[in-house]
């Protein structure tokens, strides 16, 4: 008998059971494939060893200008491919070390159906006080092209294969395609990124960042298609042939379908779990189901599909199944990236989602190209901006396109998080010169105070 069954080793799940044998509960971790889920498997950290060889490339290939002096800069994919797999190899070990040391039991099966107190896997029966559901999601395909493991491929298989195409079309601008396309057109590969919505990355809207993307990707000699979908593919000896709405073909070696993902519910009963439309088990703000002692995190519990929103949820449910005087769980304060070049990270409100709240915003821009570390490094592509309410100026979100957008944003997410004002971000004293100067910058904008602009 357990106090804790967990289902699903990724970042919510492994996080989860981490925080409850912490807290001294006696837990169990049931994972069907590999601990680190989606996550450190096939995805945020091998897209992101990745990313990180071409974007080594990418300077080496600019690198004249600031005095590197290197003829014939090439590209070795097969020693790109080792670090990715190490980097994936070594922090699942770490993370399963780490289980290891706070006494979880990892059980390697496959649930089957959960009820209160109950977890039936395929080889295991566990009793339990509490269950948490952690199974993540996996990528779906559309009606005209279904994965065949080959050339229509899921970002499971791009992720993992050791050669990239030498052509592909990307269907879909989310954030995996935007990646995926940006990797690709960076290491020389012919990349065709079409999206069905009237922009890339649509789903931030947010015209301004979405067209910095675009151009980005365009200057890598990428084909970005927006407001045209895929009608059919058909595959022709070594090639697929595309074809697109409005009369486009596109001929590749590869499909890559990344226009969306699903949720991995099965194991909750659809007439004993309440679950949305899309499958999500639907949970409260303490990630409770409606099911007394079973809880649901992560991507099975909805949107947004991001690792952290995943492990912020395990440790409320942890926290909360214990007891504890809890925060509730604030999607509000989860940022989000995409690891283009540049980076894009935005946090709560934009100014457009902030209107069509009803809410009156003010809001500041600063460049990149006015800030003078981005401008001594080479990287004045982008900008930041602070959105804010005008009425009392507490900060609503903020939206950064630019270099070392993952780090910056974090300031902006602890002022949305604290409900700190416009004044707090602009008062605060930055090294100079840093990037992250574009912040209090942006604020200053915002106030109406700008200082270098
Ligand atoms: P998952 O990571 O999906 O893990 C679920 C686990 O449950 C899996 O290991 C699965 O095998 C197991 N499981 C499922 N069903 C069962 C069962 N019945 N029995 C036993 N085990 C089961 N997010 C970010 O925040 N940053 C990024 O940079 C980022 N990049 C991404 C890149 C790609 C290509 C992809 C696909 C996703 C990316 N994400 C990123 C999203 C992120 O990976 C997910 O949001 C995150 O992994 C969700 O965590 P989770 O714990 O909910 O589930």
């Amino acid at each position: 008998m357990y106090e804790v069954v967990i289902i699903g080793g990724g970042p919510g799940g492994y996080v989860a059971a981490l925080e409850s044998a912490r807290k001294g509960l006696k837990t169990a971790l049931v994972e069907e494939k590999k601990v680190g889920g989606v996550c450190l498997n096939v995805g945020c950290i091998p897209t992101k060893a990745m990313l990180y060889c071409s974007s080594v490339l990418t300077s080496a290939s600019g690198g004249k200008r600031y005095g590197l002096a290197a003829e014939n800069i090439s590209f070795d994919e097969n020693a790109a491919d080792r670090h990715r797999s190490l980097t994936v190899s070594k922090l699942v070990k770490g993370i399963e070390n780490l289980l290891a040391n706070r006494g979880v039991d990892i059980i390697r099966d496959t649930a089957v159906s959960v009820s209160k107190g109950k977890t039936v896997c395929k080889n295991n029966v566990l009793e339990s006080e509490n269950i948490i559901i952690a199974t993540g999601s996996r990528s779906a395909d559309i009606p005209p092209a279904r994965f065949d493991g080959e050339k229509i491929i899921s970002s499971d298989q791009a992720v993992t294969e050791q050669r990239s195409p030498e052509s592909i079309l990307v269907v879909g601008a989310g954030v995996i395609g935007v990646e995926m396309a940006t990797y690709w057109s960076s290491i020389g590969k012919r990349v065709v990124l079409v999206e069905m919505l009237g922009s890339i990355l649509p789903l931030l809207k947010d015209d301004r960042v979405s067209a910095v993307i675009a151009e980005s990707l365009k200057k890598k000699k990428a084909v970005v298609l927006t407001g045209k979908s895929l009608e059919k593919c058909e595959i022709q000896g070594n090639m697929v042939k595309s074809f697109l709405s409005g009369g486009d073909v596109v001929e590749t070696e590869k499909v890559l379908i990344a226009t969306g993902r699903k949720p991995d519910s099965v194991i909750a009963d659809p007439l004993v779990f309440k679950r949305d439309s899309r499958g999500h088990i639907l949970t409260d703000d303490l990630c409770r189901t409606n099911i007394d002692g079973i809880w649901a995190i992560g991507d099975v519990a909805g949107e947004p599909y991001l690792a952290h929103k995943a492990s912020h949820e395990a440790e409320v449910a942890v926290s909360a199944m214990l007891g504890e005087k809890t925060e509730k769980k604030n999607l509000a304060a989860v940022p989000s990236c995409v690891f283009s070049d540049p980076e894009v990270a935005s946090v709560g409100l934009n100014p457009r989602e902030a209107e069509e709240r009803g809410i009156t915003c003010i809001w500041g821009e600063f460049p990149f190209s006015a800030n003078g570390k981005a401008v001594s490094s080479g990287m004045i592509e982008g900008f930041a901006r602070i959105v804010a309410r005008k009425e009392d100026h507490a900060v609503m979100g903020g939206q950064i396109a630019g270099a070392s957008a993952d780090l910056l944003i974090g300031e902006i997410s602890l002022a949305v998080r604290l409900g700190l004002r416009l004044e707090d971000l602009a008062r605060t004293v930055h090294v100079h010169p840093s990037l992250c100067e574009v912040i209090p910058e942006a604020a200053r904008v915002a106030l109406g105070e700008p200082l270098h602009r």
